[in-house]
């Protein structure tokens, strides 16, 4: 088997300068040398870093590209992929890939950790192994056991575009919380079969045009209309996570409605998230959510804000102003990012 791993920064990336006592990204050869298990067993690996290396929080659209190109590039040549990755923005490039890789039968499998490689506690050492050895794992037949883009961390594989980072102290840094995990790892790796998207055997393809034009706007006590007329109007705004409080309610003023009703008229799909971690969007449950109903506000059920956000610059990157089929495909699960 073999695995490309590729290096695109972040604290898994990053050594200690013995003098000044920074962190800073290693090269490869000093990455390597922290982890010559890596490249000790039956699993070939090649290692394959970005330039410059960067801390995830700088991460941007066309940072997925390139992933996406790299991944569509050597695609014959290896059995599966794993990207390391900061954790910061993690749950936004394993969501997004999944929506520009199509027909994946091999695995992606994002990782990173949150203590750099050369630091003696570290848990860069188990995610990276675990994950090379996930992107390995193949079934009787001889096929991937997760051609999905996922995401490992800790004990467990999520699906990449259900995963939110959940935790900036603690090893077990993400969790999946509409969507059990896909696999665990103890002495064993025990992949659940059955949650797990199975290929279709048609080619990869790409899609790497994105458009960031998009809002994540929160509902909270006290927010005012100046506020919201602000978000809606910003100039080529195409789309908005509108994150709202329990089963998708917002308050009830009618000038919230005003706002929504005409940002909808004018053209932008407004998604509606809730701000809990656990549960769906289901309007109309309550009162105070018939009006997010009556301005077009859509459903987003129980995906997560990465998700929604990374569908919809999808969404409008690949099919641009035909607004009727980007409402319809935003209401339908694309690869498993909502229910
Ligand atoms: N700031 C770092 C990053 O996201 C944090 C990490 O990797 O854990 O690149």
């Amino acid at each position: 088997m073999k695995i490309l791993v590729v290096l695109t920064g972040g604290t898994i990336s990053m050594v200690r300068n013995p003098k000044s006592g920074a962190l800073h990204p290693a090269d490869t050869e000093t990455f390597r040398a922290f982890v010559p298990e890596l490249f000790a067993q039956d699993i070939k690996v090649d290692m394959l870093p970005f330039t410059p290396l960067i801390d995830s929080s700088d991460i941007k659209p066309e940072d997925w590209s390139k992933m996406a190109h790299t991944i569509y590039e050597h695609y014959d040549q290896y059995d599966g992929f794993v990207i390391l990755h900061g954790t910061d923005t993690m749950a936004y490039s394993a969501s997004a890939l999944s929506f520009m890789l199509h027909n994946l039968s091999k695995p992606v499998v994002f990782t990173g950790s949150q203590l750099p490689v050369g630091v003696l506690r570290s848990d860069a050492k188990e995610n990276l192994l675990t994950a090379v050895e996930i992107a390995a794992a193949v079934n009787e037949k001889g096929r991937s056991m997760v051609p999905e883009v996922c995401l490992f961390f800790k004990e467990k594989l999520y699906r990449g575009n259900r995963s939110t980072k959940k935790n900036a102290e603690y090893f077990e840094a993400f969790e999946s919380f509409n969507y059990p995990c896909l696999a665990k790892a103890g002495v064993h790796i025990d992949f659940r079969d059955s949650l797990i998207h199975q290929a279709d055997n048609l080619p990869l393809e790409i899609w790497d045009k994105l458009d960031s034009n998009m809002a994540v706007l929160k509902i909270f006590p006290g927010i005012t209309r100046a506020v919201v007329h602000a978000v809606l109007s910003t100039p080529n705004l195409k789309g908005v996570v509108l994150e709202t409080y329990g089963a998708g309610n917002a308050p009830s003023f009618e000038w919230l409605y005003e706002e929504l009703k005409e940002a909808v008229d004018r053209g932008i799909a407004i998604v509606n998230k809730t701000q809990c971690e656990t549960g769906s969007v289901e309007m109309g449950r309550y009162e105070v959510s018939m009006n997010l109903l009556k301005a077009g506000v859509l459903s987003g059920r129980d995906i997560t804000t990465e998700a929604l956000l990374t569908k919809m610059m999808y969404l409008f990157g690949r099919y641009g102003d035909d607004l009727k089929k980007i409402k319809q495909m935003l209401q339908v699960s694309l690869v498993g990012e909502m229910d």
